[in-house]
């Protein structure tokens, strides 16, 4: 470097690589401060993903104890009062009757009848 440099004055160079030292050194702190703060809002979503999830899941397990002998719709989640297969034209496709009329099949949700989600009165 000082080969190129034959006219630098070594203190001017020396004051220079220190003031880029110190530039780095203060860049890598914002970058290291970001990243502590990325990884503690991940770790407070986690927990409130989790909180929440807990809240559904309890809610979830109340409204399905109003029906306990019913198997739980994949689709919407409501109580079936039936499962069965009906044969298509392109094959079988598993159908979940709902108490209020409703069905499921396929990926679609909530074919006919009214909402999917029967009201504790419909048995
Ligand atoms: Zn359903």
């Amino acid at each position: 470097m000082e080969a190129q440099l034959p006219n630098a004055d070594p203190a001017v160079l020396s004051r220079w690589v220190k003031a880029l030292l110190e530039d780095r050194r203060g860049r890598n702190a914002i970058v290291l401060g970001q990243t502590r703060r990325l990884i503690h809002a991940r770790e407070r979503l986690r927990q409130a993903t989790e909180y929440l999830d807990a809240l559904l899941l309890k809610a979830q397990n109340e409204a399905q104890a109003l029906w306990p002998d019913k198997l739980p719709c994949p689709h919407c989640g409501a109580p079936t009062s039936l499962v069965r297969a009906e044969q298509r034209a392109e094959g079988h496709t598993i159908v979940h009757d709902h108490p209020n009329g409703s069905r499921c099949e396929g990926g679609q949700q909530s074919i006919g009848g009214g909402s999917p989600r029967p009201r504790p009165g419909d048995r």
